[in-house]
């Protein structure tokens, strides 16, 4: 029998260090929010394939739409001849995502491939070649993505050059905020900074889109003030500016609500879609205005394997599994649980700095010192690996790897729910001790 330990010396043999791993386990089954490895030990999943799980692994009714679709065909390629099941998913998402206007949607493969086409309408659209992105910000890994990525190490640094006409500003990181003030009284200062950006960064003129992520991902678990989106929304408004919501890891019910900006009442010109969309198999949408989605030619467009027949079949069941098992309301109640939990750890071990949360998406910021807020990364390592050992899997988020993030199915029980908790309690207290 392969262990894990077999597996990893294969791996290193045959495989670089460039696409990486977080734990050294290797997978035999996953189910619901249970990974069990192939040495046959089980962990609760918090870390739900980096939130493309959702609706749990291997959903029952998500695998029979893909088991009802590989028999029929798999890939004719939507660009030689069309199928429904992508025209039936595109009609489901105008009508789900907001925005009181005609909607279209287009689909691709990945985050990173639907923020490019993101961009891409919005610049087609406008005529102008500027994009506007924000620190912390996380949009993928392909070069015009990584290039409205901000983290250095390791996503950018040796990768250069990177794509030209792109200006961050900072986000609304209100814990480590970049202009030293404090919510409510900054007045939301830091969206305001939007139109002293076009004085000294961009004109506005030049701008075609504005891309934003509603939460910060990989940033963090950054929850900007209830108004900082409405402000950037009604400047990019009055300036012809698309705004473009990158919702890949906030999307699909993380937040309590199927899209995050629906917290905040802005209507997006173009939202991007991925990770949960199609229950685990690789698909990402675009979906907005009608008339900016409508504005490249034909053939401007797409990719071999965009939209593929599969993947919008089981986007369509994960989409009636939301209504089925009320996932939204499940995700609603599992923030709650955690976020109280992670307040009292909080209380309890000066190492946690900050707690957040949206719905189900609950950041933990860990810090050296509460006062000088230094990033506690290692710590934030060995609590990851830790609590690996006790059988449970998480991932960092953070430009300094110090934030611990809730991404777990939103199928997980109760009982494992608390389990999982209980053993980072129990982790905290032998590193951290209160
Ligand atoms: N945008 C956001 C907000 C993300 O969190 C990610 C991935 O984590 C991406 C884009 C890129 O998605 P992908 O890894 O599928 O290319």
């Amino acid at each position: 029998m392969k262990t894990n330990e077999s597996l990893l010396n294969e791996r290193n043999q045959h495989i670089p260090q460039g696409p990486f791993n977080t734990h050294p386990i290797f997978v035999e089954k996953a189910e619901g929010a249970i990974i069990t490895d192939v040495e046959g030990k089980k962990y609760i999943d918090f870390a739900g394939g980096i939130g493309a799980n959702n609706v749990g692994h291997c959903d029952k009714k998500v695998l029979k739409s893909i088991q009802d679709q590989i028999e029929k065909y798999i890939h004719p390629c939507f660009h030689v001849v069309m199928y429904e099941p992508y025209v039936e998913l595109a009609k489901r998402l105008n009508e789900l995502t907001p925005g009181h206007f005609p909607k279209k949607t287009m689909f691709v493969n990945s985050g990173a491939e639907g923020v490019e086409n993101a961009i891409k309408i919005s610049r087609h659209a406008t005529g102008r070649p500027a994009i506007i992105t924000f620190e912390d910000a996380f949009h993928g890994r392909t070069l015009l993505a990584l290039s409205l990525t901000s983290k250095m190490k390791p996503y950018k640094f040796g990768f250069g050059p990177y794509a030209p006409e792109i200006y961050r500003m900072p986000y609304a990181y209100c814990y480590r905020c970049a202009f030293g003030l404090e919510y409510p009284s900054c007045e939301i200062d830091c969206a305001y900074f939007l139109k002293e950006f076009f004085h000294t960064h961009i004109s506005a003129e030049n701008v075609a889109g504005l891309i934003v992520e509603p939460v910060l991902g990989e940033g963090g678990f950054v929850i900007p003030p209830k108004e900082y989106f409405r402000i950037l929304h009604t400047i990019c408004k009055e300036n012809g500016i698309v705004f473009i919501a990158d919702e890949v890891q906030t999307g699909f019910g993380r937040t309590a609500k199927m899209f995050a900006v629906e917290h905040y009442e802005v209507e997006p010109d173009l939202i991007v879609m991925a990770k949960s969309i199609a229950g685990g198999l690789p698909l990402s949408a675009v979906t907005g205005k009608a008339e900016l989605m409508d504005h490249p030619q034909s053939g401007g467009l797409g990719g071999t394997f965009a939209g593929n027949p599969v993947a919008c079949s089981a986007a369509l069941t994960v989409l009636d599994q939301f209504k089925n098992l009320s996932l939204l309301s499940k995700a609603e109640k599992i923030g709650k649980k955690v976020l109280e939990k992670f307040r009292e750890f909080q209380e309890r071990y000066p190492v946690v700095g900050d707690v957040r949360g949206l719905g189900a998406m609950v950041g933990m910021e860990l810090v050296v010192d509460r006062k000088t807020k230094e990033p506690a990364t290692a710590l934030t390592k060995r609590l990851i690996n830790l609590c690996r050992e006790k059988g449970l899997l998480m991932i960092s988020a953070g430009t300094h790897s110090n934030i611990i993030r809730s991404l777990m199915p939103l199928v997980i029980t109760n009982n494992q729910l608390d389990e999982g908790l209980r053993i980072i309690g129990e982790v905290l207290d032998e590193i951290s001790p209160p």
